[in-house]
């Protein structure tokens, strides 16, 4: 057995393997061990989750942002953007849309935008919960105070979405000049511990990023054990001082996934939409590597396109029904099937 063999077999039978080899194989996949990983990733997934991919309905009810993430399109410094806000009647009004065509999952992402104090956005999850007991609610509103946390936890809301976006301090540090990394990963924790079920995740290609930096993510979520990780790839955003830089790889991009999956089994993963727009196949992809979730988009029509976290993002012409059914279109091409339901995490 040649070495790549024998570490895709301990990933696969121990769900860990040390960095050195972590770094072997990321330095020596050929397309053929490439091949064998998302196989191994398949066999993983379907053995926690069958073949069923979760669907979560995205509302990005404020493109306000106050922080100046270089990669991000809505960041405050960028003057090209048309800058909304969702009133809580047009997010009841998306929430009931995307209700009737079917989803139990919502979530609620935005810049950071302290207009939406802490007590709106308790009165906001307290409403959906009421008018829709039986949907999960997931809040992705970037770094707040504990307190903050738990009391939206306690209006009702189930999940929290954080990217870590990088494990490199080096690399967190230059692409938020206002941000402090560990703060943000105290963020995560503080929602553990609330109980809320936590996403995290991480770019892929961004500039400067190196296969050790990989490896840290990949070594950061074994430790941290969260239930959801958002993985997609970097791609430039028009009037940022990321906009000349190269996009992320698909390819690379899979190769993430697939060993999230095997390191951490029972995640939910992500197929992003980030993927479908550099690759007309990319959510598709994402799927045959490991990938279990997708998130169409419940934002009103009016508002799709205006939040452009990166150039060219896809589907921001499209009615929330037709993104409906063009994804389990997708998904049923890839021998995977839809489900409705909450789809929580198996990791308790
Ligand atoms: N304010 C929230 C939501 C941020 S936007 C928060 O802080 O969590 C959601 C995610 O989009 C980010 O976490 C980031 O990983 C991703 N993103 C932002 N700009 C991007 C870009 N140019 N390319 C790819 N992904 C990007």
């Amino acid at each position: 057995m040649s070495r790549i063999q024998g570490i895709l077999s301990q990933l696969y039978n121990e769900n860990y393997i040390p960095k050195y080899d972590m770094i072997y194989l990321l330095e020596n996949l050929d397309e053929g061990s490439r091949e064998q990983l998302f196989d191994c990733a398949r066999k993983i997934r379907s053995k926690y989750y069958e073949n069923k991919v979760f669907m979560r309905g995205l509302i990005e009810f404020s493109n306000i942002c106050s922080r100046n993430c270089i990669y991000c399109g809505i960041r405050a410094a960028n003057e090209n953007v048309d800058r909304y806000r969702l009133s809580k009647d047009e997010i009841l009004s998306c929430c009931k849309e995307g209700y009737e065509l079917g989803y139990r999952t919502f979530v609620l992402q935005s810049g950071e935008d302290r207009w939406y104090t802490a007590s709106k956005v308790a009165d906001l999850v307290s409403s959906i919960k009421e008018l829709f007991p039986d949907v999960a609610v997931t809040l992705s509103l970037g770094e707040r105070s504990y307190e903050e946390y738990k009391l939206w936890y306690e209006a009702g809301a189930d999940r929290y979405l954080l990217r870590h976006e990088t494990a490199s301090r080096n690399l967190y540090e230059k692409l938020h000049p206002d941000g402090d990394f560990d703060n943000r990963r105290q963020c995560l924790y503080n929602l553990r511990e609330i109980g809320y079920q936590v996403g995290a995740g991480f770019m892929v290609g961004l500039p400067g990023q190196s296969h050790y930096d990989l490896v840290e993510d990949l070594y950061f979520l074994k430790e941290l054990k969260p239930h959801m990780i958002g993985i997609g790839p970097f791609i430039p955003a028009n009037s940022t001082p990321l906009a000349k830089e190269k996009a992320g790889r698909v390819e690379d991009v899979l190769v993430m996934l697939a060993l999230t999956r095997l390191m951490i089994p029972e995640s939910l993963l992500p197929a992003t939409t980030a993927m479908g727009t550099l690759d007309p196949r990319g959510r598709e992809k994402a799927l045959m590597a490991g990938a279990n979730v997708v998130m169409p988009n419940l934002s009103p029509i009016a508002t799709k396109s205006k939040y452009q976290l990166y150039d060219n993002k896809i589907c921001t012409g499209d009615e929330s029904a037709h993104c409906r059914m063009c994804i389990e279109k997708r998904i049923n091409s890839t021998g995977m099937k839809v489900d409705m339901g909450r789809g929580d995490s198996l990791i308790a």
